[in-house]
């Protein structure tokens, strides 16, 4: 059996919250219990909203907490070679197409008769020919993809055996207009290539991996065991969020709180003592 290795993957688009934290610890954890591996990787591929002063407080934060990573931190952005490399085996075996919708039009095109919110892009594209010149996409042609791998599972700790159903997320995307490759595609090809056996994440994630699982099987890559775990909540049972005023972690630095007494608390499943307090 291989080492166990887990990994905190955050995107730096702002600093690291309490929930944030809560991960990052409970894979921290689960690696050091097990003598493993934990790895810290940065998902930047997204250069309208990582900034590098982010990634620096992500840095910080986490040694407040008093978590240590192994090896090298990981740069999504420096990764797009392999991004690529997937992209062409995908396109070579005919399962990507280009997209060259608007939001405004995949709108347009859900709006009446039924148009829920979410709903999986309608499939426009698929049958038109895109000018290359054209700002475009890449998209799957999920039920091309879902023939050609046939039925998948994962084994998620909370859940058991998930049967994999990329389906409902419709023709996803791959690469996107303004970034090499979607977040979808990177964390799976990431996940393989630094030999993640355990992938500790919040629930919020725990339906992307119907995607994931489709594209380890399309790629020929191992599936890491699964442990989505809930989402923290604040007093009002309300997930805590920046936009509810919930506090960063440099916010409960600034106010003096210790690290580790913040990193025991979440630990012990409480919020960190004078959390209440709510900012602007
Ligand atoms: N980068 C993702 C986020 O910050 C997490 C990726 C993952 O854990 O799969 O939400």
């Amino acid at each position: 059996m291989s080492r166990i290795a887990t990994r905190f993957a955050p995107s730096p688009t702002g600093r690291l919250h309490l929930g944030h934290a809560c991960s990052a610890i409970r894979a921290h954890d689960f690696a050091r219990r097990a003598g493993g591996g934990f790895l810290l990787r940065i998902e930047d591929i997204d250069g309208t909203r990582s900034r590098e002063e982010h990634v620096a407080g992500i840095i910080e934060d986490l040694a407040w907490l008093g978590l240590a990573w192994d090896g090298a931190v990981a740069r999504q952005s420096q990764r797009l070679a392999l991004y690529d490399d997937a992209l062409d085996r995908l396109r070579s075996v005919g399962l990507l197409y280009r997209c060259a919708c608007t939001r405004a039009d995949i709108a347009a095109s859900l709006s009446a008769p039924h148009g829920p919110e979410g709903a999986p892009y309608p499939g426009t594209c698929r049958v038109r020919d895109i000018d290359p010149a054209l700002p475009h996409c890449w998209r799957i042609d999920m039920a091309k993809a879902v023939a050609i791998a046939g039925p998948l599972d994962w084994h998620d700790a909370t859940a058991g055996i998930v049967n994999a159903d990329p389906l409902s997320h419709g023709d996803v995307v791959l690469a996107r207009k303004d970034a090499p490759a979607s977040y979808h595609l990177a964390v799976t090809v990431d996940d393989a290539a630094q030999g993640v056996t355990d992938v500790v994440r919040g629930d919020d994630l725990f339906a992307s991996t119907h995607v994931h699982r489709l594209l380890q099987a399309l790629l020929g890559l191992p599936t890491p065991r699964y442990h989505h775990h809930p989402l923290l909540t604040g007093p009002d049972g309300r997930r805590l969020a920046k936009r509810d005023g919930a506090p960063t972690l440099a916010d409960l630095r600034g106010d003096g709180a210790d690290g580790g007494a913040v990193a025991d608390d979440l630990r012990a499943g409480r919020l960190p003592v004078g959390f209440g307090r709510q900012r602007a």
